[in-house]
């Protein structure tokens, strides 16, 4: 088994850290991921205080045919394609690092490769990282305790609802300052993508003019400078196009009605876009993905949402959750959008602001790729826990090294 590092603290690290491990799949099969931890840079005295930036860091186990000279070439690839210049100074910031831990249990000492990776020796996360999947080389025990934790997998949407009628939360990030401060609080909590919405589609709402959305919106996009993948909801093409303008990635579309030329734009600008279906006709999806690539949108862009909470019933918002994984046949990601809505009253009668449990309870057993929640860190700090104890990896080197830590033998 191949252990490689990776670590980002330069950007939307989470991002990096994907597309980092994307890459490697023309030459790496991954078998096994640890989480995602974040740690304090450790740098040199007399680093430039901008340098002090804390970095995401994990550590992936799998297969590779390639010799680990070969593999370092291949990494490094990656790392200059990901933005990372090749005449990096050492300790600077980076958008992305790959370094090979262990290979095999193969010792490598040539004039650019020391494997095991000389991190081993003092950097306690590295070790702690490799525990999560089953490889103590050296005794791992030492307790560390990350800044914050993350997962890759699923990917999670944080809500900022810029609404005075939101049935969820209603008015509490209509002021600008309050929803840049919950955007970079979502940012903080490892939302893959940061959702506005400027439109309450509750049932029975009133709608607004795209005007109105789009002046609820600009406050906010002056404001916010960060680092997350922006998101609107929104059904308007102008506010589509405001969006397109200002960076945004993620468009979510709850009504289907986006206009050729908007679904064009939003396909050239690489952005993605959520189609939900309303109702429960579920062959729905085939044309609108047809649709849709035909206007030139590339399938892992378009997010196919069943739509909890917009045309069913109770038990058949329950029914669109279950059937989640029949919709990998069209070959898109799916997003799942159950966060506090009123169909979880079918179980629980607390209020619609106090669902986040309940909420949780539904994306721990959906099989979704995106979850569209308001609670990001809850969900984050709960699919740590329960990636942490997955399985660990049977390999050979696992198996000595259990032998050579009898606790562990035990308890494993
Ligand atoms: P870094 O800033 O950690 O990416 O360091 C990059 C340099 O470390 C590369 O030029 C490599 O030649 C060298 N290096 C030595 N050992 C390793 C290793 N095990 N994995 C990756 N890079 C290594």
């Amino acid at each position: 088994m191949i252990f490689i590092a990776l670590g980002s603290n330069v950007g939307d690290r989470l991002a990096y850290l994907r597309q980092a491990i994307a890459a490697m799949g023309a030459f790496f099969t991954i078998k096994k991921s640890s989480p995602v931890f974040e740690t304090e840079a450790l740098l040199p005295e007399g680093s430039p205080p901008a340098w002090n930036r804390p970095h995401c860091n994990m550590v992936i186990a799998g297969e590779s045919a390639l010799s680990p000279e070969a593999l370092l070439q291949r990494l490094q690839e990656v790392e200059h394609r990901l933005g990372r210049p090749p005449d990096h100074l050492f300790h600077a910031p980076r958008t992305i690092d790959l370094d090979i831990v262990l290979y095999h249990n193969q010792k490598v000492q040539t004039e650019r490769l020391t494997i095991p990776h000389k991190g081993l020796e003092d950097r306690l996360f590295l070790r702690a990282l490799l525990a999560f999947l089953g490889k103590t080389p050296y005794p791992p025990e030492e307790s560390y305790i990350p800044l914050r934790s993350f997962v890759l997998e699923p990917k999670l949407v944080g809500i900022v609802n810029a609404t005075p009628d939101s049935f969820s939360d209603g008015g509490r990030h209509l002021n600008p300052d309050d929803a840049v401060r919950h955007m970079k609080a979502l940012e903080a909590a490892g939302a893959a993508v940061v959702e506005l919405g400027a439109q309450s589609t509750r049932p029975g709402y009133t709608e607004v003019s795209p005007q109105v959305e789009i002046e609820r919106l600009a406050p906010i996009v002056e404001r916010y400078q960060g680092t997350a993948c922006l998101g609107v909801d929104t059904y308007f093409d102008e506010v589509v196009e405001y969006a397109l303008q200002h960076s945004f990635l993620w468009m979510n579309d709850v009504k289907g009605q986006l206009c050729e030329t908007t679904i064009k734009k939003i396909a050239d600008c690489g952005a993605q876009l959520v189609t939900m279906l309303c109702g429960t006709d579920y062959s729905w999806f085939e044309e609108r993905v047809k649709t849709l690539v035909h206007l030139g949108m590339r399938k892992e862009n378009i997010l196919l949402d069943p739509g909890v909470g917009f045309g069913k019933t109770r038990s058949e918002n329950l029914d669109a959750i279950r059937l989640c994984p029949k919709l990998r046949d069209y070959g898109c990601p799916i997003l799942l959008g159950p966060s506090r809505k009123s169909c979880l009253s079918s179980f629980s009668p607390v209020a619609a602001a106090e669902r986040d449990i309940e909420t949780l309870g539904i994306c721990a057993s959906a099989e979704a790729d995106y979850l569209r929640v308001h609670a990001v860190e809850d969900h984050m700090r709960f699919f740590v826990a329960q990636q942490s104890v997955l399985p660990l990896l049977d390999t050979e080197d696992s198996r000595n090294s259990h032998k050579a830590c009898p606790r562990r033998a035990c308890t494993s």
